[in-house]
């Protein structure tokens, strides 16, 4: 017998969700209640996730139903925020009863480490592609922004770069993949706690999804100044690394996917984030320093300036080649 959507929605997202006081009312309305505190501020985001553009065709649907939820999770990270509610709006071909359980699965096993309440959505028929919505509290006044960095401050990363950008490259060309770099692609960890930690701190913060030069680009134009990059700290999971990998250095620069935070922060503010990190087990590393003039100088250790391969990023402008000028 065919499910109607009403079937579909009981079965697979209202059951499963997450239950929250805050929560007025939930899925089943014609829209969802929730009550704000009031020394609260409710932060947004959204993304959405189209199959073959934003995930191979092949991602197994725990996978997508993770990946939606968690990259949304990674920009309210940015935000210093606390997540609390999400919609999801959700196209699929066709009624299949076993991806949606592994999607739904996949979904709230992520909502549920974080007590993320659904409460509501949409359900349409068409070519997959899945949104998501995040909603989020932060103490008044203390959201984070890509704005604030200064000349002088230290400029980090948590967690490791280029592993998810290496799994795609493999994946497409037909090449098997290491399974802890294909989870960093498939699964990734938003850094929510992190960012709980930092908000308030004053810290500039942005979440890299579109490679590192892009966002890094997008917190140092907001901020109105540069940096210089050290490359070859650059962090990287357990592995042959850079040196033994030709193409890495691109994906940690220019590659996507990896959902960790960049941000600046004050010599003085260093010591007590650290901790923080090392409580957390997420290491953080230094990877260069805010200047006052604007674009982004890589260099190596030795002072070498490093021109990034390829122009694909769109929002990166003011890439240095050797003769200092713009490549
Ligand atoms: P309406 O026609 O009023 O927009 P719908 O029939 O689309 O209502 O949805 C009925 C209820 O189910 C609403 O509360 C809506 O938020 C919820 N809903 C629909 N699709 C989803 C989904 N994919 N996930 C969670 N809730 C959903
Ligand atoms: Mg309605």
């Amino acid at each position: 017998m065919p499910v109607s959507e009403f079937d579909l929605i009981d079965r697979y997202f209202r059951r499963q969700a997450a239950q929250r006081d805050d929560v007025v009312l939930g899925i089943g309305d014609d829209a969802a209640v929730m009550q704000v505190p009031a020394d609260r501020q409710l932060v947004v985001a959204m993304d959405t996730l189209v199959a073959g553009r934003h995930f191979p065709p092949q991602t197994a649907a725990f996978d997508i139903g993770w990946k939606a939820l968690a990259v949304n999770l990674s920009d309210l990270a940015a935000m210093g925020a606390r997540p609390a509610w999400a919609t999801l709006s959700l196209t699929v071909p066709a009624v299949d009863e076993d991806w949606l359980e592994g999607f739904a699965t996949g979904f709230f096993q992520l909502a549920g480490q974080y007590q993320v309440a659904l409460v509501g959505g949409d359900t349409t028929r068409g070519p997959l592609s899945v949104t998501v919505q995040v909603h989020g509290l932060v103490e008044n006044g203390k959201a984070l922004r890509r704005a604030g960095a200064r000349a002088g401050q230290r400029l980090f990363i948590t967690g490791t770069l280029g592993d998810a950008a290496c799994a795609l490259q493999a994946l497409r060309a037909g090449h098997s993949v290491a399974p802890d770099r294909l989870r960093r692609l498939n699964r990734p960890e938003p850094r929510v706690d992190f960012g709980l930690a930092l908000a308030g701190s004053g810290a500039a913060v942005i979440d890299i999804s579109d490679g590192l030069l892009a966002d890094l680009g997008h917190l140092l134009d907001a901020s109105q100044c540069g940096a210089t990059l050290w490359i070859d700290r650059l962090p990287c999971a357990p592995g042959p690394g850079p040196a033994m990998e030709p193409g890495m250095l691109d994906c940690q620069l220019q590659g996507g996917d990896d959902y960790e935070l960049c941000f600046s922060l004050d010599a003085g503010q260093v010591g007590t984030l650290s901790r923080f990190a090392r409580e957390l087990q997420l290491p953080i590393t230094e990877i260069g320093v805010i200047e006052a003039q604007t674009g982004i100088r890589c260099r190596h250790e030795d002072g070498r300036l490093y021109t990034p391969s390829g122009t694909g990023f769109d929002h990166f402008r003011e890439v240095v080649n050797d003769q200092g000028r713009p490549a």
